[in-house]
């Protein structure tokens, strides 16, 4: 994804305003959250943010105020639901801009949360007035967008305040971005689309530009009376659009034309009146609703004939429900298609529009889908193909250089050689040729021998973790350069923390090794890292700009080509914790600027730096989308299969 996310941000110390949707139905009468769903589905991003260091600031719409302060649409009920939710104290502003709230602001600790009052008070939210979108980003340091629902308006809480400070998109949103997006862009086939629902008119968007992308596309709902009057079918009293008589028309030659398979049920349930229990029959579509009846869901054979057409799908887009499916007897159809998405195997599976999220809820099968959307309007603009003001405003990653990525893994002192051996056949099954990613392993170096034989014709690099700068001689339990390359490996792994810290390396017998290593023709995989009390003491930079000076010294510009540096923070290996993406991507930069004082712009420019220290297929992504990070050094997460889901990231990223 080009955008900003939550993990791409250093949230410590630092005041973050995140739009939420805390738009929740509230009891009129008791004036408590009657339902609690979207306040739960916020959770995520605001824990990440607090559990990061940062001041959490939320902000958000309920109801309609219409820009006058009435006390129904207050905020503050939420604010007592999401305590408990959250299991801490959650702070209330009475306010969303102006003195009592910078003040509640400017006491904030780091950890704290503090909800502001009700952002529709204000009409100039709606109008996205300047002076109002700066008085909300005057309170923060950086904004997070976490309200898909409200992403196809720009407002002055989700758009304008990006004007003024960094927007990243909170994880709710990042997932709508990532599954609509992708649907809308670039979906895998076969691309099924199923519309259902109330109006044709409402579709209308949808149904056009999905024309040109679904290859098929299934109609239910009662805009399918539409469609069916169009190609001269009775309705009977089934809800039509006859204004839309001539666009269904058209659309169904659109369809033709552009070879989509255009589905239409061929037979219906109908009743005279809208009433569980009333009586009810099913007609094909070609003997026609008779005249008093109206049709109310898709009938049996249709069922099948969706189901059939679904078998394949790779892709699958659903919005509006097959029937009127709030009441039992016609909400078979509805249940039926749900049931079948849940049951589809590789396949994306995506539910929008507010009544058929709904629908799939009330089935219980929303877990069993890939994606229910969480915005009605929002997601029906995205499915349409429109830009949506919401998401245009969430700031862009920055630019990438094209420099490849290295996916490499230190086996440190694991697995037996039988065990390499047995681990290197499947990762050769596994790992398929990829243009711009190197693949590098570091078996051990009894496991060598076995390894690169396996590995010798496949696109893996194989490496040795250490070597002594020597040719030859009496250097008991060591092994040599030219050792390394009659084994035909391509890499020696130099300067790793635990040489450094467990073996007591320096940075001037590390110097001398890199040497050996560059003149033998080998290259060198670098590292570097800091101490947790170098970080501690605000010296990671000086640390690093030693190890770096000292360690490269007297090495050519041209021999640099043959470097691949590691930045390792010693206090992310093998601890479980990792550096923010932006921690690391800001030292990082600053060793790429080390690199360019010593070595030239242009050799910094394509120098790869990678990232080493608790690296998971989970965190991989987001450190990989950073400027200066060019792939991973992995350290336990190459022992296993999940070193093959972190090629694959890398591949899926380039
Ligand atoms: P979504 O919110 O998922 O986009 P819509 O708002 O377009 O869906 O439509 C949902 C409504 O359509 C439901 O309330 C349902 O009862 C109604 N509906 C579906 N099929 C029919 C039908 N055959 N006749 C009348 N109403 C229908
Ligand atoms: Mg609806």
């Amino acid at each position: 994804m080009s955008k900003l996310t939550v993990n791409d941000c250093d949230f410590n110390g630092k005041r973050v305003l995140i739009r939420v949707d805390f738009n929740v139905p509230i009891n009129k009468e008791t004036g408590e959250v009657s339902d609690d769903t979207r306040i739960v589905a916020a959770l995520p991003t605001i824990k990440y943010v607090i559990d990061n260091g940062g001041k959490a600031i939320l902000v958000s719409h309920l109801g309609r105020p219409k820009g006058e302060k009435k006390p129904e649409f207050s905020l503050y009920p939420v604010s007592k639901v999401l305590e408990k939710l959250i299991g801490r104290k959650v702070l209330f502003a009475d306010d969303c801009i102006g003195k009592e709230v910078e003040d509640k602001v400017s006491q904030m600790k780091n950890g704290d949360i503090l909800l502001l009052q009700n952002v529709r008070y204000y009409k100039e939210e709606k109008k996205n007035d300047k002076e109002f979108a700066k008085k909300l980003a005057e309170l923060a340091d950086i904004h997070v967008n976490d309200a898909f629902g409200t992403a196809h308006r720009a407002h002055a809480s989700n758009v304008g305040v990006a004007d003024y400070l960094k927007s990243a998109a909170g994880f709710l949103m990042e997932k709508e971005i990532k599954m609509l997006g992708k649907a809308v862009e670039n979906p895998d086939h076969p691309y099924v689309v199923i519309l259902g629902g109330a109006k044709v008119s409402d579709k209308i968007g949808v149904i056009t530009n999905l024309l040109g992308k679904a290859d098929k596309i299934l109609i239910g709902g009662a805009m399918m009376f539409t469609f069916l009057k169009a190609i001269g079918k009775n309705v009977g009293n089934s809800l039509v659009e006859d204004e839309k008589i001539e666009l269904a028309k058209e659309i169904l030659n659109d369809a033709k034309e552009k070879n989509v398979d255009f589905v239409l049920p061929v037979d219906t349930v109908i009743a005279k009146e809208i009433k569980q229990g009333t009586e009810s029959k099913v007609v094909n579509i070609d003997d026609g609703v008779p005249e008093g009846w109206m049709g109310l869901d898709i009938g049996p054979e249709t069922i099948k004939l969706f189901e059939k057409k679904l078998d394949d799908a790779k892709t699958v887009v659903w919005n509006g429900p097959m029937g009127v499916f709030e009441v039992e007897d016609f909400s078979k159809g509805t249940s039926e298609i749900a049931k079948c998405l849940a049951g589809l195997k590789n396949a994306t599976t995506i539910v929008g529009g507010g009544d058929s999220a709904a629908a799939i809820k009330k089935f219980g099968l929303e877990d069993k889908v890939s994606h229910v959307s969480t915005g009605g309007g929002a997601s029906l603009e995205m499915l349409e193909g429109k830009n949506l003001p919401g998401i245009e405003s969430i700031s862009e990653l920055p630019e990438k250089k094209n420099r490849g990525i290295v996916v490499a893994g230190n086996w440190k002192m694991n697995k037996t050689p039988s065990e390499s051996k047995q681990f290197a056949n499947m990762l050769n099954g596994a790992v398929g040729n990829e243009k711009d990613i190197e693949i590098v392993v570091f078996p051990s170096a009894l496991s060598l021998d076995g390894v690169s034989e396996i590995l010798k014709d496949s696109n893996i690099e194989v490496g040795i973790q250490n070597i002594y700068p020597k040719d030859s001689g009496a250097f008991t339990g060591e092994n040599a350069i030219p050792m390394a390359k009659d084994l035909g490996l391509q890499y020696v792994l130099v300067g790793h923390s635990e040489r450094r810290h467990v073996f007591g390396e320096t940075d001037e017998f590390l110097n001398t090794k890199v040497k050996a290593v560059l003149d033998k023709d080998l290259k060198a995989m670098f590292c570097i890292g800091e101490l947790l009390e170098d970080r501690k003491a605000g010296s990671t930079n000086e640390i690093l700009e030693k190890q770096l000076k000292q360690g490269l010294k007297d090495i050519t510009a041209e021999q640099m080509k043959n470097i691949v540096l590691a930045y390792e923070p010693v206090w992310a290996i093998g601890t479980g914790v990792v550096a923010t993406p932006e921690q690391a991507e800001e030292t990082m930069d600053y060793c790429r600027k080390v690199i360019a004082e010593m070595f030239g712009e242009d050799t910094a420019e394509s120098l790869k730096i990678l990232y080493g220290g608790s690296i998971k297929p989970e965190n991989f992504e987001s450190l990989i989308c950073q400027k200066n990070i060019d792939g991973g050094l992995i350290g336990g997460a190459s022992l296993k299969e999940s070193f093959i889901e972190l090629v694959e990231i890398a591949k899926n990223h380039i």
